[in-house]
């Protein structure tokens, strides 16, 4: 069981994370606690705690409710979101420990989509809860970093063991790989997990998890080194250096208009 998907909003995803050896479970941000709490009933879970990303109201629009609902329920989320986590119990720095029953996940700080924006790493269950940071294919928006800050960011989770899942904040899969196609369009990965992706979501189906392995292939932002995506960067903007922020910038601001 272990990780448990579930879908929230248009297109959010809320993730239950399962000791399955207690039946503790916790959820990766929630804006729909009606279809969290649902998931952990019908399982016969005990819901602990809740871990937040970062404060965007897509991710903690729940909290209040299940603070509510769920007495002594434990809220996580980063001190340095500066308040903005609703119903927050437990502030956490980069590098703190969170348990769930007898799992133990790592607080990434990974700054820049917003100020405080966390991941959460369980080792043990090789799966990482990225929020709006790393998208599969994709990144989050650069609202409150700058540039530099995201690709720090990124970087921190790139380097994370390449079997590691990746379970992301949105169902962004497919337009992310369209986009991607444009700058490198001789990747061969690149086209075989867009029809995959393709025919996923035809039939209604998530493309999450990825892997950290699989990202390092075809994630645009995390291959700025790519010659391919370099030059076809350079055609349209002469004066483009070959330093890997300038060139993430410069795809980060392509994408926003794409
Ligand atoms: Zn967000
Ligand atoms: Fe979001």
């Amino acid at each position: 069981m272990s990780v448990i998907t579930v879908p929230q909003l248009t297109d959010n995803y809320a993730y239950l994370v399962v000791d399955d050896a207690s039946g503790k479970a916790a959820v990766v941000d929630c804006a729909e606690p009606a279809a969290v709490l649902d998931a952990v009933g019908k399982r016969g879970l005990k819901l602990e705690a809740v871990l937040s990303t970062h404060w965007h109201g897509d991710h903690t629009g729940g909290n209040s409710a299940l603070a509510a609902k769920v007495p002594g329920i434990k809220i996580y989320g980063a001190r340095a979101e500066g308040g903005r986590i609703p119903a927050l119990t437990d502030p956490v720095d980069d590098g703190d420990t969170v348990k769930v029953g007898n799992l133990v996940g790592r607080v990434l700080g990974i700054p820049a989509h917003t100020n405080g924006h966390v991941a959460y790493y369980f080792a043990s269950l090789k799966a990482l809860f990225c929020g709006d940071t790393l998208f599969v294919a994709g990144c989050g928006r650069v609202f409150e970093g700058r540039a530099a800050t995201m690709v720090a960011s990124l970087n921190k989770l790139a380097s994370l063991p390449d079997d590691t899942q990746v379970f992301c904040g949105h169902e962004y899969t497919e337009n992310n790989l369209r986009f991607a196609l444009t700058v490198e369009p001789g990747n061969d990965a690149l086209k075989k997990k867009y029809d995959w992706a393709r025919e996923r979501r035809r039939e209604k189906q998530s493309t999450i998890p990825s892997t950290i392995a699989e990202e390092k292939r075809t994630n645009p932002f995390l291959r700025t080194d790519s010659a391919e995506i370099r030059a076809n960067l350079k055609r349209v903007n002469p004066g483009l250096s070959d330093d890997s922020v300038e060139i993430f910038a410069k795809l980060r601001e392509m994408k926003d208009r794409f």
